[in-house]
């Protein structure tokens, strides 16, 4: 994997590691007489809800789908850039290049200008 993906997630575990000593501070100094299970069960919680909010987020960021209503293959919106559109084989904005296969060559019938663009616009 990439290097520089892996120290960022090494930055991200640490700052959760953080986050985790600082809930149980929070506990025991709240209730110094707190037990072991009562930390472990309100952990668990936190566990929980972090886990909830992950899931949410990546459903809120998978791509939306449509068909391009210049060529009628798959698009998709890019995750850096939800107004921008894709075809979903290979990534490409223009029609051109998305129809594009070695067997075939390029599609002639469709110009040059016609880009990704979605049937219905999101509201
Ligand atoms: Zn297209």
């Amino acid at each position: 994997m990439d290097e520089r993906i892996l120290a960022m997630m090494a930055a991200v575990r640490s700052g959760e590691a953080d986050r985790l000593v600082h809930a149980v501070h929070g506990m025991v100094d709240a209730n110094p007489e707190v037990s072991g299970r009562e930390v472990l069960l309100q952990l668990e919680a936190l566990a929980q809800k972090s886990q909830e909010w992950a899931n949410k987020t990546v459903v809120a960021s998978e791509p939306d789908r449509d068909t391009c209503a210049k060529c009628g293959q798959p698009i998709e919106t890019d995750s850096r850039d939800r107004e921008r559109w894709d075809h979903s084989s290979d990534r490409s904005r223009g029609c051109r290049a998305a129809d594009f296969t070695a067997e075939d060559g390029w599609n002639d019938e469709i110009p040059r200008s016609w880009v990704a663009s979605p049937r219905k616009r999101r509201s």
